[in-house]
């Protein structure tokens, strides 16, 4: 058990309410593929790929062949889908794992072969992945049929299931709505030509979390989601226009960031506190002294203008000074009656006593809350509460 006054704290009631709030969304003959890449967004990778599974995930899908493991390793059977391009020396442990790749390219297919003999496995599956618009992986639409035939005939490989990435389903802009039916629509022609190619397409999936939410008619064999499980609109989303779209719930921030008071210290007017004296006290105040800071993930940007808040017994209380790497301080007044060892929210859903979710300062400093919660580092200990 690590112990640190600094966590990361995981409602994982809050991230089944997501969970089954999005799985109400997929219709039930399509699979849900939850997306536990990064460590599960920074919220823990085993436990939440644990959790989604017991909530309907099918299929959850990692970056890499490590993350894979991970799972493999904690005893984790059901399907993996790996969504970026391993290495050859990654692909006897992709193919030991059974995890699953997207391939694209001939080269790549048979590296995948290759480790497939290697191991003496037959019927291996892989994701033929189609680049429709978004410009990172993926074949062209037109060369799939060939490439679904590289496959079924390599001997040990069989085509699992065809996919494409969006590049703007999270924006409702006239122009991004009409790019992604393109992309969509360059999909479905593909997954034809290999039908009429005599290959069966296997599983077909496209719709990230915005797809999910805004676009039912694109949901086919299965949906990817990532972000909204863990409580956060994609892009420019808001639950307003996705529940313009038919989207009846409301997304719970799954992540807090928590500390405790690890110092209260009385400072006269005058007095400057952490590097560049960027701040000085005007009057006599009580300053507390937090054990978080940019080394956890706490962003020194997020103090720049001066205006951040924490949140101590549901009281917000301002952030003072610049942020330092493994220390902030935080201006408590002359008569708060804040203790010693109190707990201070940095950011978390409601249930966590901070008015602030990662959203809101991913918002704040011009950045999505992908990069919040990933960000959190792997020294604040990840604290599940029931
Ligand atoms: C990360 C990722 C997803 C999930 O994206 P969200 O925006 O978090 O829903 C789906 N598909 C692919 C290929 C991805 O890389």
């Amino acid at each position: 058990m690590r112990m640190r006054a600094t966590t990361a704290k995981i409602y994982i009631e809050n991230f089944r309410h997501n969970l089954a709030a999005v799985r109400s969304r997929i219709s039930r003959t399509a699979r849900m593929c939850v997306a536990v890449k990064a460590d599960a967004y920074g919220h823990g990778a085993v436990r939440c790929a644990r959790e989604a599974v017991g909530c309907g995930a099918d299929v959850l899908a990692v970056a890499t062949v490590d993350e894979g493991v991970q799972l493999r390793e904690a005893g984790i059977d059901v399907p993996v889908l790996v969504l970026s391009l391993c290495q050859p020396e990654e692909m006897d442990s992709l193919v030991r794992c059974d995890l699953t790749p997207l391939v694209f390219d001939a080269e790549y297919i048979a590296c995948v072969a290759g480790a497939c003999r290697r191991s003496g496995k037959t019927d291996f599956h892989v994701h033929l992945a189609v680049d429709t618009g978004m410009g990172r992986i993926g074949c062209a639409p037109d060369d799939a049929p060939v490439l679904a035939e590289a496959i079924a005939n390599s001997g040990v490989l069989a085509l699992g299931g065809m996919c494409t990435h969006f590049a703007v389903a999270d924006s409702l802009a006239d122009d991004d709505v009409s790019y992604t039916r393109m992309q969509f629509d360059r999909f479905l022609r593909a997954a034809e030509a290999v039908r009429r190619a005599g290959i069966h397409p296997g599983i077909c999936h496209c719709a990230n979390s915005a797809a999910t939410l805004l676009y039912p008619d694109m949901h086919l064999d299965m949906c990817r989601p990532g972000i909204i499980v863990y409580g956060y609109y994609p892009g420019s989303l808001s639950e307003e226009c996705c529940r313009a779209s038919g989207c009846r719930f409301s997304l719970l921030p799954v992540m807090a960031l928590v500390t405790k008071v690890a110092a209260v210290r009385r400072v006269s007017a005058g007095t400057s506190v952490s590097y560049g004296r960027t701040w000085t006290a005007s009057a006599e105040t009580d300053i507390a002294v937090l054990p978080v800071g940019y080394g956890d993930g706490m962003l020194r940007r997020l103090n720049e203008n001066g205006a951040l808040d924490v949140y101590i017994d549901g009281r917000p209380y301002p952030v003072r000074g610049r942020i330092c790497m493994d220390q902030c301080l935080v201006e408590l007044g002359s008569d708060s009656g804040v203790q010693r060892w109190s707990e201070a929210v940095v950011f978390g859903p409601k249930n966590s006593g901070a008015a602030r979710s990662a959203q809101d300062v991913a918002d704040e400093i011009g950045t999505i809350p992908y990069e919040v919660t990933c960000g959190i580092s792997k020294r604040v200990p990840r604290v599940f509460v029931e």
